[in-house]
């Protein structure tokens, strides 16, 4: 089978690393890729939300399966695009990635299907606004409504700074504090047929002991040691079903990754957000225990076969993956710079240990590899437990050098060295 996978951060790198292991996969295509994808994919020069481009290039390549990695190109249409082309696709309509896109629509969807969340109001006048901060207190929790990339969030125990934010978005949605560790656990849906990868824990902060601030995310694990074994029934059970099921009566069916971001807190499991794709950097460490070969249960959902697929088989591998940054991520990366050690990675760790590229890409003289992001490399590493998948993880980081770079140091430390639940 022939597949194209749109978009050119990490996560695609790890989609397309899994989809170049399958054996059903004939030929694999990426648009726009980056350097690192280059040397598993064929890459094309297609801009990633031009759903029409997106899908002349998926005809012209004869390809069985698009595979929509960035919300973006989701909430743009694309995937509509590509099917409207005859083609299969792997990623919901712009209509049910709202899902994601307007967090108004995802707590009206949470609370039409008694999906456990936070108590919230959506606002858009001032009044409405001080009414919901004095309603919660602090400390407050302001998100913007439309997608920002995951910078519409705000925290923050200093009320001024809250109703500045709330103010400076025009539509939010006010929403009570969730305490407790955060789970990201993603599903595969053909729109009916809800199959839960494993759980992880990402790094939203830029620094160590969760300091500084929000970053696209600075590395994840995955398996998640110190959680109740039984907590991806309960999340299947009250949230990701009866959110697919919601949509499918509205008449807006979700097909593709469903991303449930979770706080367990003392009151038991809430959802944060909703996201309509694969996260990153979570997926590079999931899909790093994945055995069961991807491009199948892709095609399965797209086609809306899931319930005739066998049960997934799942490595018991720990998976750890370290964000390389760039220097004075996430406020004004710098790009440009040459990535050296990465063939010392390969050579020395193989496989145990790889790297994902995110903003990378290659000189003119096409040979040097050069930053060209924020987040520049998911540098990602299985062993037999959280401590081995980490320590190797690091030892890689170790090997690649990037003039100014910055990376985490305790990324999964704390969860190596937890009991297990
Ligand atoms: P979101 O874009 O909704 O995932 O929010 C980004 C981050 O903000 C989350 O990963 C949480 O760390 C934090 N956050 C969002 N909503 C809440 C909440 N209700 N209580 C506490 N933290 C939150």
């Amino acid at each position: 089978m022939k597949v194209l996978v749109i978009g050119g951060g990490a996560r695609e790198h790890a989609l397309c690393r899994s989809l170049s292991l399958d054996p059903d996969v004939t030929a694999l295509h990426c648009a726009p890729g980056n350097a690192g994808i280059a040397e598993v994919a064929q890459l094309h020069p297609v801009d990633a939300l031009d759903g029409a481009a997106v899908a002349r290039l998926a005809t012209e390549l004869e390809a069985r399966l698009v595979v929509v990695g960035p919300e973006a190109p989701l909430v743009a249409g694309v995937a509509d695009a590509v099917r409207d082309a005859g083609i299969a696709c792997f990623g919901p309509s712009a209509e049910a990635a709202r899902l994601e896109g307007s967090k108004a629509f995802a707590k009206a969807v949470m609370a039409a299907a008694s999906v456990p969340t936070g108590r919230s109001y959506v606002c858009t006048t001032p009044e409405e606004i001080d009414k919901a901060l004095d309603a919660f207190g602090a400390p407050f929790v302001v998100k913007d409504d439309g997608l920002a990339a995951g910078k519409g969030v705000v925290v923050t125990d200093d009320l001024a700074a809250a109703r500045a934010h709330a103010l400076a978005c025009g539509r939010v949605v006010i929403e009570e504090f969730l305490d407790g560790p955060e789970v990201s656990l993603f599903a595969i849906t053909d729109g009916r047929t809800v199959l839960p990868l494993r759980p992880a824990q990402d790094f939203k902060r830029a620094l160590d002991g969760d300091e500084g601030p929000n970053t696209g995310g600075m590395g994840a694990y995955s398996p998640l040691p110190w959680a109740d074994p039984k907590l991806v029934d309960e999340v299947l059970e009250t949230v990701l079903q009866p959110t697919v099921d919601e949509l499918r009566r509205r008449g807006t069916p979700f097909s593709g990754l469903l991303y449930a971001g979770l706080a367990i807190t003392s009151r038991g499991v809430r959802v944060i957000e909703f996201n309509a794709r694969f996260g990153d950097p979570e997926t590079q460490v999931v899909l790093a225990r994945l055995r069961t070969p991807l491009a199948g249960v892709l095609l399965a959902a797209a086609e809306g076969r899931l319930a005739d697929l066998p049960e997934l088989v799942w490595r018991d591998d720990a998976a750890v993956t370290v964000v390389v940054a760039s220097h004075n991520y996430p406020d004004t990366p710098r790009t440009g710079d040459p990535i050296e050690g990465l063939a010392d990675v390969v050579a020395q760790d193989a496989p145990d240990a790889y790297v994902l590229h995110a903003g990378t890409r290659l000189a003119d003289d096409g040979g040097t590899v050069l930053s060209a992001g924020g987040r520049v490399l998911s540098v990602t590493a299985t062993g037999k437990d959280l401590a081995q998948a980490r320590e190797r993880a690091y030892a890689a980081v170790g090997r690649i050098r990037l003039d100014g770079s910055q990376h985490r140091t305790d990324i999964a430390r704390q969860a190596a060295e937890a009991p297990e639940a």
